[in-house]
């Protein structure tokens, strides 16, 4: 007797509509192709054996867009930096959270950003975009593509749509517009900035020569808790070395859009060598069969850590998106765009950063480490770490100050985590 078989890539049982979170276990691949492992082998193989000189001609065909595929014909696998199973796997599984059409993995979330950008980008284009932004993009944006004849321009988070308007007033700048680049929340404050109103104005600053580009990087909330490609974003990027890997073992980096606008990036991707590798390909796979569990957690965490923050004497000021005053605009912004209040607490400490240090060194559970996002609770001082080469001054403006500490709220028991706040703390 045989059973009926599941196609690789149906999203349906009957009427029922099946939840991302199912789909992650078998979406995109097929045992009998691999022996019936329950599990996606891992191609561990830099190149492919073609059947026929034919095959091999029709394959590099379709790859470097010689000819249209037939209805229903898919890429052949070549060589592993063009395609690869566990990589072409995971983006096919990746597009469901995000609603996305296609998906392009890369070895860092820096390769997805650098590679996004120089593939949009072009001498004389502007790029605007919202700071603070992740150091390293920070540095591409103001160090690197400057070089390039690419103009970027940045306006405040904190300064609300407003700011990037006051930006467009200027028409050196909206008649060379390229790209708006967002990153929301920001890093370290959750300051928000509204992706439907970036869209609005990308569309309204496109000319009929050149439409304008909302990049996302959603490495903070999503892919569970903000999906930018539903408020009108043309790009979302992330650092899959944060939520999407969640165990601080790999680094890696996902771009997600249409495929009309996934298909350059991935071009530029196959000559720039940006790809991830088989084996990032076949962890991350492993890791997103429990990203919704690992993500909930951690946000049901957060809410009793940062709860009991902001009530402690020594905290001066939390920064936590599930405490945003009501019937404030930051609040209906939130309402809009996101689900959650994710993982990410900042909060300032009484006293500057002697104070902050001696809390960061007496805690036990709590890791004193850079990153963000995986299994482990993490610390640390965005002043003196991840933020210390953003200018002094610009930073206070960010609201970046010397008694600022960062958490990463990760999948212990909360009450143990809060046992450890509260004993570092006292320590000050
Ligand atoms: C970590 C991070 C990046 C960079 O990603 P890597 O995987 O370290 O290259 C980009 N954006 C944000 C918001 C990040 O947190």
């Amino acid at each position: 007797m045989t059973r009926p078989k599941r196609e690789s890539h149906s999203r349906t049982i009957g009427d029922q509509t099946l939840h991302p979170e199912s789909l992650m276990m078998g979406y995109g691949y097929r045992p009998e192709l691999s022996e019936g492992s329950i599990k996606p082998p891992l191609f561990l193989t830099s190149t492919f054996v073609f059947e026929t000189a034919e095959e091999g001609k029709a394959f590099f065909e379709l790859a470097y867009g010689l000819r249209k595929g037939d209805p229903g014909e898919e890429m052949g696998l070549i060589y592993s930096r063009l395609n690869n199973p566990n990589l072409e796997i995971l983006e096919d599984r990746l597009t469901i959270w995000d609603g996305a059409e296609a998906a392009a993995v890369f070895e860092s979330g820096m390769a997805a950003i650098s590679t996004t950008l120089l593939s949009l980008l072009t001498p004389g284009d502007v790029v605007l975009f919202s700071e603070p932004v992740y150091g390293g993009t920070d540095f591409l944006l103001k160090h690197i593509l400057p070089r390039y004849g690419i103009r970027p321009v940045g306006v405040l988070a904190n300064g609300g749509t407003a700011a990037f308007e006051a930006a467009l007033a200027d028409h050196a700048i909206r008649d060379h517009l390229a790209v708006i680049y967002v990153e929301t929340p920001a890093n370290p404050t959750n300051a928000l900035v509204d992706i439907a109103a970036c869209a609005e104005l990308a569309q309204r600053w496109s000319r009929p020569n050149k439409r304008v580009l909302l990049a996302v990087d959603n490495t903070f909330l999503g892919p569970l808790w903000q999906h930018p490609l539903r408020h009108g974003a043309d790009i979302v990027l992330y650092s899959a070395t944060k939520y999407i890997g969640g165990h601080s073992d790999l680094i890696a980096g996902v771009a997600l859009g249409s495929k009309a606008v996934i298909e350059p990036i991935k071009a530029f991707r196959t000559i720039l060598g940006t790809m991830a590798s088989p084996m990032t390909g076949w962890m991350l796979l492993r890791s997103l069969e429990t990203l919704k569990l690992r993500m909930t957690s951690q946000m049901k965490n957060a809410r009793y850590v940062a709860d009991f923050l902001a009530d402690h004497p020594k905290v001066e000021r939390v920064y936590y998106l599930g405490h945003l005053p009501p019937d404030t605009p930051e609040h209906a912004l939130y309402r809009r765009q996101c689900l959650a209040p994710g993982s990410i607490i900042s909060f300032e400490i009484v006293g500057g950063e002697a104070e902050a240090f001696r809390f960061l060194n007496n805690l036990q559970l709590f890791h004193l480490a850079v990153s963000l996002g995986g299994t482990e609770s993490l610390v640390e001082h965005p002043a003196s770490m991840t933020h210390s080469d953003v200018d002094p001054e610009e930073r206070i403006e960010m609201g970046i100050t010397e008694n600022m500490v960062r958490l990463s709220i990760g999948v212990e028991h909360p009450e143990d985590l809060i046992a450890d706040l509260k004993q570092g703390l006292e320590a000050v």
